[in-house]
């Protein structure tokens, strides 16, 4: 089910870890950003459009992990894209093909593979998505996973912020791909400092959506985590441990393998 969260931007929840999928309405028709994950979400909300008469006109990967990379034929053939190093990455990890992937990352049933990572990669240095809707700034950044990119929609008040301020999952750090991925991480964070004032409304990948009173919090949440595993502190965040919300006990495990990573 669509809910609306600002004046013509909608999100879709899937069943599968509060993943969020963003619509956001253009002139002749509507941006899908991570379009979901399970075959039948991913169908129910290509109804949804059709119903209210809405076409996809173009869809958006934030970051090259899997469960951002989904797309559904009901959702039409609009041209897909990523920032120019999310689409090399995803290229290059699909290349041995899909199966292999969904084996070696244990992708559950359910989750059509057909169309997974079949994206256009903006040049680099490209600043806005484009289409013909509200402007859509891309910020690209190296935290989380190579070319994630936050989207801001400043004319609706909305921060689509891919893998980065949630609720329910520490900051994922990619540490395979490059050199100090905390520091990057927080250099991200740095940029999402940077338009927080022209926020009303964020959207995690996963987790809650929050509003404009919320959006220096969570960037302090995710600044502590990252502090705290730098310096090699006690962790005190509600995201890890006996205060992680129900179904996300899994989440002290990632915890605990970045910790033996930066070891
Ligand atoms: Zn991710």
């Amino acid at each position: 089910m669509l809910r609306q969260v600002a004046e013509g931007v909608l999100v879709h929840e899937s069943e599968f870890c509060q993943s969020n999928a963003v619509v956001v309405q253009g002139q002749g028709g509507v941006l899908l950003i991570d379009a979901g994950v399970l075959g039948d979400e991913l169908a129910c909300l290509a109804n949804d459009l059709s119903d209210s008469g809405q076409t996809v006109v173009a869809g958006f990967s934030t970051h090259p992990h899997w469960d951002h990379l989904l797309w559904h034929p009901s959702l039409g053939a609009a041209p897909r894209y990523g920032t120019a190093s999310c689409a090399a990455t995803a290229r290059d990890r699909l290349s041995g093909g899909v199966d292999a992937v969904a084996k070696a990352v244990g992708i559950p049933e359910g989750v059509p593979l057909d169309l997974l990572g079949l994206i256009t990669g903006l040049p680099a240095e490209t600043t806005r998505i484009p289409w013909d809707g509200p402007r859509v700034r891309i910020i690209e950044h190296q935290a989380h996973a190579p070319g994630h990119a936050a989207l801001l929609i400043g004319e609706r008040g909305v921060l689509v912020a891919g893998d980065m301020l949630s609720d329910v999952l520490i900051p994922m750090l990619d540490l395979n791909g490059t050199v100090d991925p905390i520091e990057d991480y927080l250099a991200a964070l740095r940029l999402l400092e940077g338009v927080a004032g022209d926020v009303d409304v964020f959207v995690p990948g996963h987790g809650s959506v929050g509003g404009a009173d919320e959006v220096r919090a969570r960037i302090d949440q995710d600044r502590g985590y990252l502090h705290s595993l730098r310096d090699g502190r006690a962790l005190s965040d509600p995201r890890v441990g006996p205060s992680a919300k129900d179904g996300w006990e899994w989440v002290a495990g990632v915890h605990e393998r970045q910790l033996q990573r930066l070891a």
